[in-house]
């Protein structure tokens, strides 16, 4: 009899370009799919673990299309892996890897128990193009540096996509399931729920659909209409890239057929897919990246803490009174994305005109992120508030009014999110006021607010406050 091996999914839910599901494949016995809600997927934010709920349904039904199924269990991971080797007769785990310090630790721990039981445990790449500790300088270090790093990898083959297996072969006898219901993933979302559901863009199929749509129309001006958020010129696939809905190599090869072709703006693209490797790296090298000043220096820079500070709750109400940030909260609330112009905006706007702690930022975009992911979360955020690596440099601050005029000179953007002050507001900008919570109280017919903090003044006070440190 053949023993099954059990394929732990985590952030990889695809079939296609699948290092470990292929490989259980190829050995032609059965393979039990499975999902373990632990404690770290308990713990996320309200989005995005609303985001995976979705995406573990999608999942599972893709495997129930070729003729499997996703076994859903809820605990620790080594006490379900355990329990399920025993009731299937299992003799090998196989997952792809994660790299955030907490999964790490996780899967380190669950490999070693599981070997030293006699099972055989496999972990396998796909969730990164480059593996972090593959990409050294020439005296054995890590990049600390964006540009370089580019130079380094973008000469690299990338490994070519695989193909999704013609079928998943199946255990005699199916485990018995967790209902995916039952899990509640979307409860902390309250009625947030179903205004943001249609702009999720689920599965695999969806997200390669995506990526075809984008490489035919968008990709040939990529560069030059990536910033403007009013319009639909990037491809929109954070949020599958950080589920594993698809893989980045395949992105990353459309991409570059794209620039074969002639199509030299999708060397920007791959830069940017590269920028997601960049924050893996760092992640990885340097893991208090995700709670921590990169920069010790920056340690005792006098930063608001205070996650309740009212400027802060105007802030994540998009209520600040600057249109270009409250449009991004807004956007932000409604669909749980928000454009990269935005994010830079509003991410530079609470830490140098409102002097608060990055953190507070990233632990919000945490909660409201159905893309988020961990390394590009941080590292966006350290990098805007000053104290990254390869950060914006910290004296220069970014006038949201100058950037409306740069990057939304019709205002199609902030009437888009807001609709205070417009006779007929669109759909998008009203939803804003059915996504909130009741608890904050906003009515649609309130007046637009006058900005809490003065833009010049902000700017004045975060300047003097770097100019009484040394960086
Ligand atoms: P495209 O422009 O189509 O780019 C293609 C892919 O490249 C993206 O899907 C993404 O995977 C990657 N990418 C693009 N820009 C970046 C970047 N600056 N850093 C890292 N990867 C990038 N991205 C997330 O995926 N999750 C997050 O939680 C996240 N938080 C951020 C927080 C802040 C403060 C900032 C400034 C940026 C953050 N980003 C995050 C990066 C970026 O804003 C998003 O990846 C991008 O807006 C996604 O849109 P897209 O898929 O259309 O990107």
């Amino acid at each position: 009899m053949k023993r099954p091996i059990i394929l732990w999914f985590r952030r990889d839910l695809r079939l296609a370009d699948h290092p470990a599901l292929h490989a259980a494949c190829e050995t032609g016995r059965p393979v039990i799919p499975l999902y373990i809600l632990d404690e770290l997927g308990e713990s996320l934010g309200a989005a995005p673990k609303y985001r995976l709920g979705l995406g573990i349904g999608a999942f599972s039904q893709s495997l129930e299309k070729m003729g499997s199924r996703l076994v859903l269990r809820r605990g620790r991971a080594f006490d379900v892996l355990r329990a399920l080797i025993e009731e299937t007769g299992a003799r090998s785990v196989y997952w792809s890897r994660l790299y955030d310090p907490a999964s790490v630790a996780r899967d380190t721990e669950t490999k070693s128990k599981l070997k030293a039981a006699g099972i055989e445990a496999r972990s396998f790449g796909g969730h990164l193009l480059f593996e972090p500790w593959s990409v050294t300088t020439k005296d054995g270090g890590f990049y600390k540096v964006f540009s370089p790093f580019w130079k380094a990898v973008e000469p690299r083959c990338v490994d070519t996509p695989l193909p999704a297996p013609d079928r998943v072969p199946s255990p005699e006898v199916w485990p018995r399931s967790a209902q995916l219901d039952d899990w509640e993933m979307g409860k902390a979302m309250q009625r947030g729920a179903a205004v943001l559901r249609p702009y999720v863009r689920l599965g695999e199929a969806a997200a390669l659909e995506r990526l075809d749509h984008f490489v035919s129309d968008a990709i040939g001006q990529y560069s030059a209409r990536r910033d403007f958020p009013a319009v639909d010129a990037t491809s929109g696939l954070s949020e599958n890239l950080a589920l594993g809905e698809i893989s980045p190599h395949r992105c990353w090869h459309s991409g570059l057929r794209a620039l074969h072709s002639g199509k030299s703006q999708a060397q920007v693209f791959l830069k940017e897919l590269v920028w997601r490797e960049f924050a893996y790296h760092l992640m990885h090298h340097t893991p208090h990246i995700l709670d921590q000043n990169w920069r010790k220096g920056w340690n005792s820079f006098p930063w608001n803490t205070e996650a309740d500070h009212p400027n802060v709750l105007a802030w994540q109400k998009g209520l600040t009174g600057i249109p270009f940030v409250d449009a991004g909260m807004r956007e932000l609330c409604v669909t749980g994305r928000m454009h990269n112009r935005a994010r830079m905006i509003v991410a530079s706007y609470l830490t140098k005109h409102l002097m608060s702690h990055w953190t507070i930022g990233k632990r919000w975009f945490e909660d409201c992120l159905i893309d988020w992911d961990p390394a590009s979360n941080a590292m966006g955020w350290q990098w805007a508030a000053g104290c990254g690596p390869d950060a914006a440099p910290y004296f220069r601050v970014f006038n949201p009014a100058t950037q409306l005029k740069k990057f939304d000179p019709s205002h199609d953007y902030v009437r888009r999110w807001i609709a205070e002050g417009q006779r007929s507001p669109g759909d998008e900008a009203l939803a804003y006021f059915a996504a909130v919570p009741r608890a904050w109280k906003l009515d649609r017919m309130q007046p637009y607010p006058a900005p809490v903090v003065d833009l010049a003044e902000g700017r004045k006070l975060a300047l003097d406050a770097y100019a009484a440190r040394d960086f």
